[in-house]
């Protein structure tokens, strides 16, 4: 039975919103009918080349369902249960697995470049960051697909397979961030809005959340701001303005620029942490003088989907949920179908809005 899904057909293109036919889960692999799909900003990097995947590609990596088939072999979810996608699934054999590092996995994207579907017109097509959730429904590889613990609406639950995740574990695996912190946060989006959050949780003393548009202060607040700067030449300075002129503690980048990444960078303490987690691309060219470098003691560290083990997290995130200090439904500032991905792609591009989400 063929599904509708939005298609990716080249870099470039417009996604097209086509029937795809999918296989019977294969051994090993789960068919998952999805509840729902978070557009991330890492699909409208897949869709212009920012970031690469093998094309045509189904994209869309943030997504949650119920299973509706199981292959041979797969024991750790059944017909019925519903599920959170995992886009970046761990090997566990390789160097990083073996530190426990699962999200350095090398082999975590190894299933975007086999074919999973097939368009109604008989093109083959990959599941663009493994998953494909940008469709009515998905096969996936078993490790890609992590039980939902109870109590957390399915629909929201979309949200924890990346922006969430990658957001609290920004905060709380590779910033660390201890009660009583001063903690700025860049970009006002689905993660950075999931970072406020995990670092109201942590027990940060102060939010400054800072965003290029206005209209994202009401959206930072509810989902913890303190504080809200709009983006400008003097970000820095006004950061330090609010934190007693010290800066604060640590920064989450959640951008991906140069410019923004420089001024999280400018915006911490003597000591302070720069968490990047935006991704941007190979022209933005940050810049540091060997004195700066000496004399503030700063650290500037990468993470990657929050430094997180998705199967050890996720029952974590749940537990926030359920006790009311993690609101996922603060993060959607949109529900919409298929057929609304091109114009979120284009809020985006505009720096409108948290995050849209794709209701089936
Ligand atoms: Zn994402
Ligand atoms: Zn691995």
């Amino acid at each position: 039975m063929a599904v509708r899904a939005a298609v990716l057909p080249a870099v470039g293109s417009p996604l097209e919103i086509t029937e795809i036919e999918l296989p019977a889960p294969g051994p090993g692999q789960v068919r998952v009918r999805l509840a729902a799909a978070g557009v991330c900003h890492s699909d409208l990097s897949l869709s212009n080349g920012t970031m690469r995947v093998p094309v045509p590609a189904v994209l869309g990596h943030e997504g949650a369902g119920t299973v509706v088939a199981t292959g041979e072999g797969v024991t750790h979810v059944a017909p019925g249960d519903a599920v959170v996608l995992n886009w970046a699934p761990s090997c566990g054999s390789c160097p990083a697995c073996a530190r426990g590092e699962v999200w350095l996995c090398a082999d975590a994207l190894s299933g975007a470049a086999g074919i999973h579907a097939r368009t109604v017109a008989g093109t083959e097509v990959h599941p663009g960051l493994n998953v494909a959730a940008f469709a009515e429904e998905t096969v996936v590889a078993a490790s890609c697909v992590l039980p939902l613990p109870e109590g957390v609406p399915l629909t929201d639950a979309a949200l924890l397979g990346c922006a969430v995740l990658t957001g609290y574990g920004a905060v709380h695996h590779a910033a660390a961030v201890r009660p009583g912190e001063t903690v700025a946060v860049f970009g006002a989006g689905g993660v950075g809005l999931a970072t406020m959050q995990a670092a109201r949780i942590a027990g940060a003393a102060q939010i400054v959340a800072v965003d290029v548009s206005p209209a994202k202060e009401e959206l930072a607040r509810a989902a913890g701001a303190t504080d809200y700067v709009v983006a400008s030449a003097t970000t820095p300075r006004q950061i330090r303005a609010v934190t007693g002129g010290q800066g604060v503690d640590a920064a989450v980048e959640c951008v991906g620029r140069a410019v923004s990444i420089r001024a999280a960078w400018e915006s911490t303490r003597r000591g302070g942490r720069t968490t990047v987690v935006g991704i941007g691309g190979k022209d933005e060219q940050v810049t540091f003088n060997a004195l700066e470098i000496f004399h503030w003691g700063r650290t500037l560290s990468g993470c990657v989907y929050g430094n997180c083990d998705p199967a050890r997290d996720l029952p974590v995130l749940a537990e926030h949920v359920r006790a009311g200090r993690l609101d996922l439904g603060v993060l959607v500032t949109e529900r919409i179908g298929l057929d609304g991905i091109p114009a979120a792609f284009e809020n985006m591009t505009a720096g409108k809005g948290g995050r849209s989400l794709v209701v089936f």
